[in-house]
């Protein structure tokens, strides 16, 4: 971003756009997506988290690498269209690494890992890993993508492999993400052994000892809680957990439609963001490392990140019950600042300065639905959507104008889709 002394009246009209009435933005940080399921948007209803999961795992295993990639293909161009230009995203297949640095935008792609059983070993897993994210380097090379890697949750890598993980991690420089504390099955795992979780590795012959303590504190004595590690949903924390997240430097991400969608619950945002607490006074919580993400598209199928602000919002109010806190000014850091400082890439986005990246989006302000427009933030939060996105730009180059994206051919994505809907629904009503 560079601001010109002089009137932009007289720069070169070639270079003058006219956007009419509208807002210029920061471009939005979404801090978790899993972009390659996008195709699976609708597949997996009314079903709390296990089951859940369940279902996405089989509809997963009928899925090609190819299809894969043009699912997160459709869900990056549909974050850029939306006024995204920064993604945390987390890929199984590997594939939304070359999907998101195709589309052009900013981000860092975790590779995710799994392992709750004994077999494979901690060698094999660490060595498939690598070739995984070589292959990752590879296809972001030259692109606004970082890789980083992401042990998915306390409920599907043992605690041996995600200590090496870590250690891994730390060793490569490599960013981490891990879902944690989303759900009342993952906390009573971890508490006490019992519920759903822990009857599902009984029957599978999963041995666990439950640590006996909050899912963040068993991530601390893993040596998962560093600066820079990025937490997401945090839905059901213990005093015990906010004590090791505010000592750790890890940063946390709120995804308020997909916890609501999954029946998990509403993260404590007031107690995650604030900068002090009457018990803790003088440690200040987070220092504003905390995102705001829309999750993937099969737990919340509208992946509009203005939505989830707005939601996010409401659902704060209502759950406390007051009508002060957030403000629409409050959640907008969380997709701004808030998750550029989540990712640690405050010091490149996040605010439009001189100096910074040229990482824009503009919202229009011409529809009956935002107009009349008292405060441009509240209006952001309050009534626009992604559809009023007029233009994206990450890194000075434009991805997106007048709701077409410029970097992409949506040819091939749709045709693959069509292909993947018919023989998903065939296998469902074989099945059914
Ligand atoms: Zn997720």
């Amino acid at each position: 971003v560079e601001v010109r002394p002089r009137r932009i009246d007289g720069a070169p009209v070639a270079d003058a756009l006219d956007l009419g009435d509208a807002i210029i933005v920061p471009g939005l940080v979404n801090a978790h997506t899993h972009l390659e399921y996008t195709f699976l948007r609708g597949a997996v209803e009314d079903l709390p988290m296990f089951p859940w999961l369940d279902r996405l795992m089989a509809f997963k295993a009928q899925l090609e690498p190819e299809d894969y990639l043009a699912s997160a293909m459709q869900g990056a161009a549909e974050a850029a269209l939306g006024g995204v230009t920064t993604v945390a995203d987390c890929t199984d297949s590997g594939m939304a690494a070359q999907a998101v640095a195709r589309v052009g935008l900013r981000g860092i792609v975790y590779q995710e890992v799994f392992g709750i059983e004994e077999r494979p070993s901690v060698p094999d897993t660490i060595g498939t890993m690598g070739k995984k994210l070589a292959t990752l380097e590879r296809d972001v090379a030259g692109s606004l993508v970082r890789v980083g890697i992401a042990p998915h949750s306390v409920y599907t890598v043992r605690a041996d492999l995600f200590r090496a993980l870590v250690q891994f991690a730390q060793k490569q420089d490599l960013p981490v993400c891990i879902h944690a504390a989303e759900s009342q099955p993952e906390c009573e795992l971890v508490l006490t052994g019992t519920g759903v979780r822990a009857e599902r590795f009984l029957r599978r012959g999963i041995e666990w000892e439950p640590p006996r303590c909050g899912v963040l504190e068993y991530l601390d004595g893993l040596g998962a809680l560093r600066p820079g590690t990025l937490l997401v949903h945090c839905v059901q924390l213990s005093r015990a957990d906010f004590r090791v997240l505010n000592l750790s430097g890890a940063s946390v991400v709120y995804c308020p439609k997909s916890n609501a969608q999954l029946g998990n619950g509403v993260a404590p945002l007031t107690l995650l963001v604030q900068k002090t607490s009457d018990r803790l006074r003088s440690s200040p919580y987070l220092e504003g490392r905390c995102g705001i993400g829309t999750d993937s598209a099969v737990s919340n199928n509208k992946t509009d990140l203005l939505e989830e602000l707005r939601f996010g919002l409401l659902i704060q109010r209502a759950w406390r019950r007051t009508a002060e806190r957030p403000t629409a000014a409050d959640v907008f850091a969380l997709a701004t600042l808030g998750g550029a400082r989540a990712l640690g890439l405050e010091t490149q986005i996040g605010t439009l300065e001189p100096g910074k990246a040229a990482d824009i989006a503009v919202f229009s302000l011409r529809g009956y639905h935002t107009s009349p427009c008292y405060d441009p933030v509240s209006a952001i939060v309050g009534s626009a959507t992604a559809g009023d996105c007029v233009l994206t730009m990450a890194g000075g180059k434009l991805l997106t104008r007048n709701g077409r994206l410029l970097t992409a051919s949506s040819q091939w994505i749709n045709r693959r889709r069509n292909a993947v809907v018919q023989r998903l629904k065939q296998t469902t009503r074989q099945t059914s």
